[in-house]
């Protein structure tokens, strides 16, 4: 089995490449990654040197590239993006190219090599906002920043490519991912790395909106679940089921640091913010897969984490 993953030293494609190393060693992994500032190559410092994985520094936007090392490769998990929502706020024209150009020339190239699975990673944001209830698969896509859309705009084209050509894709919808390896520009590695600095934390607004939490390694088992038994043409959501308001994640993370209320520094709320991201996973449910992560235990894992590895993050917040 020979895999092609994009965007692989980012935070979610690296913890998946240590899943598949872990889970099954025995197959071949190719990562394309264009090295952002988002993009890591020390998250997978441990398995550069394993003779079943191999990494390709290029932009799944260039043809030429996608075209080469697309060949002979069974499957595609699709990881790369642009993911921060606050910096698409600030100029959305980088969201557009990586996301919908960048997944265009992927489909594309995978189709003309006959890959036998397309698994496109997405996102929860691309519903928009729930006040009650819980986003089924079926539901209209209503997303609010321009990372949302772009993410959307990508889904959409990447389920085209399945209706018109008969491309094999799945696409995965998951909910906020936390744990090693996460770029600390995203609110709990921020959160925790500004503590432990002895800087307060920015919390948007009230701190009252609602995101559901999901271990990443818990994301990273429901893609491999959906890349082994999904059915192609389906979306499916993943979720972590615990649902909490911002500020109760800030009390959470300054509970287990021994810090106080005073930490929090009250920020204008970000623009067109989304109060409530809510999913239901039955369907991935009803086919055998769960999340398996306490949420209290992989929280305290995770702050112990960024505690045990100033050298991962404090390059990337100087
Ligand atoms: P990330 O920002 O940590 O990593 C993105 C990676 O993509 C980086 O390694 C970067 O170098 C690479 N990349 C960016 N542009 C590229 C390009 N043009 N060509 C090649 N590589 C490029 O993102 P993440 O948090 O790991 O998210 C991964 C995927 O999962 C994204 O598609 C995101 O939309 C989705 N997702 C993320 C979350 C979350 O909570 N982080 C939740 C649901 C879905």
């Amino acid at each position: 089995m020979k895999l092609l993953i994009t965007g692989g030293c980012g935070f979610i494609g690296s913890n998946f490449i240590h899943h598949i190393m872990e889970k099954h060693p025995e197959y071949q992994i190719i990562n394309l990654d264009k090295l952002t500032y988002a993009g890591n190559p020390s998250n997978l410092k441990n398995i550069e040197e394993n003779v079943n994985y191999s990494f390709i520094k290029g932009d799944i936007c260039d043809p030429d590239i996608v075209k080469d090392v697309m060949q002979d490769v069974d499957q595609v998990i699709h990881f790369a993006a642009e993911s921060h929502v606050d910096r698409s706020i600030e100029d959305g024209s980088v969201f557009v190219r990586t996301n919908v150009l960048g997944t265009n020339t992927l489909l594309d190239c995978a189709l003309k090599s006959e890959v036998k699975k397309f698994i496109h990673v997405s996102t929860d944001e691309v519903y928009g906002s729930i006040k009650t209830g819980s986003f089924r698969e079926e539901d209209n896509l209503e997303p609010s920043s321009p990372y949302s859309a772009s993410k959307a705009g990508s889904d959409l084209l990447a389920m085209s490519y399945h209706t018109t050509y008969g491309l094999p894709v799945s696409i995965t919808r998951c909910t906020n991912n936390f744990g090693p390896y996460q770029y600390p520009e995203k609110l709990i590695p921020l959160f925790i790395t500004n503590l432990m600095e002895d800087e307060k934390v920015p919390v948007y607004g009230t701190g009252l909106n609602v995101r559901d939490w999901i271990h990443v390694e818990d994301h990273c088992s429901g893609i491999d679940f959906v890349r082994k038994n999904g059915n192609i043409g389906e979306i499916y959501n993943i979720g972590g089921g615990s649902e909490l308001t911002n500020l109760e994640i800030t009390n959470r993370i300054l509970e287990i640091l021994g810090k106080d209320e005073s930490m929090i520094r009250y920020v204008e709320d970000r623009k067109g913010h989304d109060f409530r991201y809510s999913l239901d996973c039955t369907k991935l449910k009803k086919m055998g897969w769960k999340p398996e992560y306490d949420f209290e235990t992989a929280l305290s894992n995770t702050v112990k984490w960024y505690i045990d590895n100033r050298w991962w993050w404090e390059p990337l917040k100087r």
